[in-house]
């Protein structure tokens, strides 16, 4: 059976591009007469705020889909610090002090990311005492696992690449952020029976990593859709930082949400937005 997810997280309100991935998501699982889950990602520390996810129900419903949610990020955290562990005694996570600005300037490669982390601290002792975060050594797991692949059901099969990524990190500095969004996002979706990931194409270079996850975890190996992202007339990809209504703006504005749904799936776009077409694609 076909099982989606849409996985918000509750640090800013839902906009038209997080409309377009649930509706998706929502009818792929629909049209194969499978599931379509909600998980909302709420472990972004100081970030996460309650009530918004509140408000993403009341967007989803406004749309017309229906779903089925799941556990929440924040109760799962057990799950994330004995997958850290595991991956801790194979040898495959080393501690990292480097700040953004350091590794911005010993970087010499460009990712999917920005700046590939040069592995600074890979060969080094770095002291674990106070907030540290813990990177994979791709190089190593890479060195393990053998060469994997992936499906993505649009682009057919990927070698995967996670070096070009570099060494990510999957245990964050940050103490009241205990797991990124790798090694949760892969570990939820393996724990919720998720068969098809469904996400924006600006995440395409994340499945090589959660690939590689997957491997050294033990996690069955679902396919992937990346799909198209909505795009502000110059051609960014549609973020809330820029000002475009919220679906909660235009829900509580009167807006009709079943309609805007269905000219979403129709390629009926507002005025100023377009359409990627494989935008990010794989290096
Ligand atoms: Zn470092």
């Amino acid at each position: 059976m076909t099982v989606t997810r849409f996985a918000p997280s509750p640090n800013g309100p839902l906009h038209l591009g997080h409309a377009y991935s649930a509706i998706v998501a929502h009818d792929l699982a629909r049209e194969r007469g499978g599931r379509f889950l909600v998980r909302i990602e709420d472990i972004d520390g100081a970030r996460s705020r309650a009530e918004l996810a509140d408000a993403f129900r009341a967007d989803l419903e406004w749309l017309g889909l229906e779903w089925e949610e799941v556990a929440p990020q924040s109760s799962r955290v057990a799950r994330y610090e004995a997958a850290a562990a595991r991956l801790r005694e194979l040898g495959l996570l080393y501690p990292c002090r480097c700040t953004r600005a350091e590794i911005a300037a010993a970087a010499s490669a460009r990712g999917p990311d920005g700046p590939v982390y040069p592995g600074t601290c890979r060969s080094t002792a770095v002291g674990t005492a106070g907030s540290v975060a813990w990177r994979l050594d791709v190089a190593e797991a890479m060195r393990r696992t053998g060469r994997l692949s992936w499906v993505d059901e649009v682009r057919g099969e990927q070698v995967a690449r996670p070096d070009l990524a570099g060494d990510v990190v999957l245990v964050r500095k940050e103490a009241d952020t205990p797991a990124s969004y790798h090694l949760a996002a892969t570990l939820d979706d393996a724990a919720d029976g998720v068969t098809l990931v469904t996400r924006g194409m600006d995440l395409f270079a994340a499945s090589h990593v959660h690939r590689l996850l997957q491997s050294l975890l033990g996690l069955p190996v679902p396919v992937w859709h990346h799909h198209a992202l909505l795009l502000e007339a110059d051609g960014r990809k549609l973020a809330k930082r820029r000002g475009s209504p919220s679906l909660a703006d235009r829900r509580r504005a009167g807006e009709d949400g079943r309609a805007l749904a269905e000219a979403l799936r129709a390629g009926r776009l507002p005025a100023g937005i377009t359409l990627s077409e494989g935008l990010h694609a794989e290096p």
